[in-house]
């Protein structure tokens, strides 16, 4: 196991650069997420990790040790790729024992790798087959198996579950946060979805247009997003979130909407974006607004029954709200009703930076 240190970390194509010198200090053991939308950069920093990709200037570490001019063989890493790269010719047991004999591993200590990796990963029944006798789910394993057996200091991992169905990518993120927890490796993971995101990392790395957003627990990205851009990307229906003008402790939503005073402990003035999450906003069902919480008309255009709640997906001042409502509210498409904000909940953002304003909203309190 090790640490991975990014300093001021550069990729230029030709005059392109689309790596804008990231840092990123990533603890022994530790499981990070790169996540952003295509074309962030992600790849092509775990490429350069990985040896596969000249960093243009700037600096990795891994172990306290300076990698730029080792050899991608030398670095101890292993890395998964999203097409698996499986040798079609050879066994189950043959792709994973392959980058051993390769290094000239005993026989023996092949065997008794690939044999516990398969055992890990359940995949003791398929040491025979050929990969296209297998599924996409055990290929994926396969793909892992022979990273394991590898036995590296670091793993590398490139959109490894994007080409499986929504239901089997669910397991195997279940599986490698398992296999984290039982191998303890320290992991590089990159991946466009949020939500692989957030169930996998300890930390999450934000990356947009080749800069790094925000690093923090999965906790701190939804809960105390540092930019407009972070609150928009991490959470499903994302924020809710309504320019805004702020005056004498007063916001404007909107052009011409509500009036709501600035939460305590918020200050602000000028153009800003206002902030609240669907699961702040409720239906208000006839009782006046307590403290704290403001009433303000909507128009329903779409209601989403999900089971365990109700997403519902108005328009507030000219602008899209979503809320996110017990199950049994149900109101229909076209009907004006009232929605409460929970104003504790407020996050604010300059309109002009995109960065946050104070503090972000206490959170890991009880839903009202
Ligand atoms: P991500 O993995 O986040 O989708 P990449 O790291 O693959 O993004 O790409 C980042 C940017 O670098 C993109 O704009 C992409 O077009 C560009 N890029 C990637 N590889 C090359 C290359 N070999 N030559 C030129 N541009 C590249
Ligand atoms: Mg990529």
């Amino acid at each position: 196991m090790a640490t991975v240190e990014f300093r001021k970390l550069v990729k230029r194509y030709g005059a392109v650069e689309v790596v804008h010198g990231i840092d990123l200090a990533i603890a022994d053991g530790e499981f990070i997420v790169l996540v952003g939308p295509s074309g962030c950069g992600k790849s092509t920093s775990l490429r350069m990790l990985a040896g596969l990709e000249d960093i243009t200037s700037g600096e990795i570490r891994i172990d306290g040790r300076v990698v730029n001019e080792v050899e991608p063989r030398d670095r101890d890493i292993a890395m998964v790729f999203q097409d698996y790269a499986l040798y079609p010719h050879m066994s189950v047991y043959e792709n994973m024992a392959f980058s051993l004999q390769y290094r000239k591993v005993a026989k023996r200590e092949i065997d008794r790798r690939v044999r516990e990796a398969a055992d890990v990963l359940g995949l003791e029944p398929y040491l025979k087959r050929r990969p296209k006798q297998l599924s996409g789910g055990q290929r994926q394993r396969v793909a892992m198996g022979r990273a394991i057996v590898r036995n590296p200091q670091v793993f590398l991992f490139d959109e490894p579950l994007s080409n499986l169905d929504a239901k089997l990518r669910g397991s195997m993120r279940v599986e490698m946060k398992k296999l984290h927890q039982r191998l303890g490796v320290t992991t590089v993971y990159v991946t466009h979805d949020q939500v692989e995101a957030m169930t996998l990392a300890d930390r999450v790395v934000v990356m947009n247009g080749g800069h790094i957003e925000q690093i923090g627990t999965p906790d701190e990205v939804y809960h105390a997003p540092a930019s407009l851009f972070v609150a928009g990307f991490i959470g499903a229906p994302t924020m809710n979130l309504i320019p805004a003008t702020a005056d004498e402790g007063r916001l404007r939503l909107g052009q011409s909407g509500e009036v709501v005073p600035l939460p305590p402990g918020r200050s602000g003035t000028g153009d800003l974006v206002f902030g609240l999450r669907p699961e702040d906003v409720e239906v208000a069902q006839g009782e006046p607004a307590p403290a704290g919480r403001i009433d303000v008309p909507a128009l329903v255009e779409v209601v989403e029954p999900l089971g365990a709640d109700t997403l519902v997906f108005t328009t507030v001042a000219g602008h899209a709200v979503a809320a996110r409502v017990r199950p049994e509210i149900r109101p229909m498409p076209g009907e004006t009703l009232k929605l409460r904000f929970n104003l504790e909940r407020t996050h604010l953002f300059d309109a002009a930076t995109g960065r946050a304003i104070g503090a972000p909203p206490a959170h890991g309190t009880a839903r009202a």
